[in-house]
């Protein structure tokens, strides 16, 4: 069982409209000059442009800024903590994805500690964070969980590996879960970003950290999960599904923090960075097969896993992957078109995530991850 307590330490403020409370929320926690990084398809919406409305209304400085990118690069990072570094501001607000929250956090931490270069942060690195500036989190979709999470991720160019930064002080102060911000997303990327939720809450129902009060957070994302994604991928305007999804969400997120991720991560960060596939579809690629893998070792998680999906513990994996199939999800095959690596060459690349995959109460032999490979193809 884990020794490590934290769920969040970040106010969670969630419904419909209460991102447009961003104004008194930065006044709060003593911000005077804002950096607005805002995703670019969310800066041209009426939602993105109410956002620095309700900024500067309670006489907030905003500096503006769209340099967003989906997995964020640390030469992206870099540079714009460099532009940033000469507006003197005194907190970040960041509207978007996990993309737009993770770099928020990583040129918070370069602002912070005044220094250029993202790498010694990286977990397992030189330097440990000690400080980020003041961030508050809107997340505009409903998958990753970063508005409550300590973790950045940041792709790191020279090696093309997703790498995490991992420390207590990336903890968003404030994050405003405004479901209404998700309405935009087309269906695709409502699956894409449901999965990362869902793979989130499989896989620390099932790792070696979990704990009662992440089991709770992530079987209750579970269920949510599987009634309200498949819904929502055919009708995205169904607000009740929306506010479900993002409670979701952020709930996985919540979880994961303490109940930590296993070999859906390994595989979604190993894929994500070699070949730039989405994230979410990506972690749940392998998951029926991850199931059944460490299913022996984990029999009470897996029958409540399967009481969620309404099947028997046996049929868990067949389950996941209808469930993947009847959402839209893509297998391994379709996922990496048009590239075709052979088994080997995906193991070596999983392999390379050992600090993912020691957290799983199985650990793959390459035999395994050979079979596990073939069925997901
Ligand atoms: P994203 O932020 O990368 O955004 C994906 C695309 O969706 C972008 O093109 C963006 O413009 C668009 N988009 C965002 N919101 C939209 C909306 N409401 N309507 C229409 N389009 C919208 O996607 P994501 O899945 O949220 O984030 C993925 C990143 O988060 C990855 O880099 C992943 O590794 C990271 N991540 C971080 C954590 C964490 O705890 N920090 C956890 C999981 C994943």
């Amino acid at each position: 069982m884990s020794m490590q307590s934290q769920f969040s330490s970040t106010r969670i403020v969630t419904g419909a409209g209460i991102a447009y409370s961003v104004g008194s929320e930065a006044k709060a926690v003593g911000m005077t000059t804002v950096l607005l990084l805002i995703d670019p398809f969310l800066a041209e919406t009426p939602a993105g442009t109410a956002i620095a409305a309700a900024l500067t209304a309670h006489g907030l400085n905003v500096v503006r800024s769209t340099a967003v990118e989906p997995d964020p690069s640390a030469l992206t990072i870099e540079a714009l903590s460099s532009w940033a570094a000469q507006q003197h501001i005194d907190g970040i607000v960041a509207v978007g994805g996990g993309s737009a929250i993770d770099t928020a956090k990583a040129v918070g931490l370069l602002l912070a500690h005044n220094v250029p270069h993202i790498a010694p942060f990286y977990h397992g690195g030189s330097t440990t964070p000690a400080r980020m500036l003041p961030l508050i989190a809107i997340p505009t979709t409903a998958g990753t969980g970063s508005e409550v999470t300590f973790v950045a991720v940041v792709t790191e160019p020279s090696t093309q590996r997703k790498l995490l930064i991992r420390h207590p002080v990336l903890t968003p102060v404030v994050a405003l879960v405004d479901p209404d911000l998700c309405a935009s997303m087309p269906a695709a990327l409502t699956m894409a970003t449901g999965m990362d939720a869902l793979a989130h809450s499989l896989e620390c129902l099932t790792s070696t950290m979990s704990s009662p009060m992440s089991d709770t957070l992530a079987i209750t994302a579970i269920r949510t999960i599987v009634v309200a994604l498949p819904r929502l991928i055919k009708n995205g305007h169904n607000p009740t599904d929306r506010a479900a999804m993002s409670g979701a969400a952020t709930m996985a997120g919540m979880a994961f923090l303490s109940g930590r991720l296993h070999l859906g991560h390994a595989v979604g960060h190993a894929l994500g960075g070699a070949y730039h596939v989405a994230h979410g579809p990506a972690c749940v690629v392998m998951m029926p097969e991850i199931m059944a893998t460490v299913a022996p070792a984990r029999t009470g998680a897996i029958a409540q896993i399967a009481g969620a999906f309404g099947c028997r513990a046996a049929d868990l994996p067949a389950a996941i992957k209808r469930f993947l199939i009847d959402c839209g999800a893509p297998n391994l095959r379709t996922l990496l078109a048009p590239h075709h690596p052979s088994p080997t060459e995906l193991i070596t690349l999983f392999r390379g995530e050992e600090r993912l995959i020691n957290l799983s109460p199985v650990v793959p032999t390459d035999a395994q991850w050979e079979s596990m490979i073939q069925a997901a193809w």
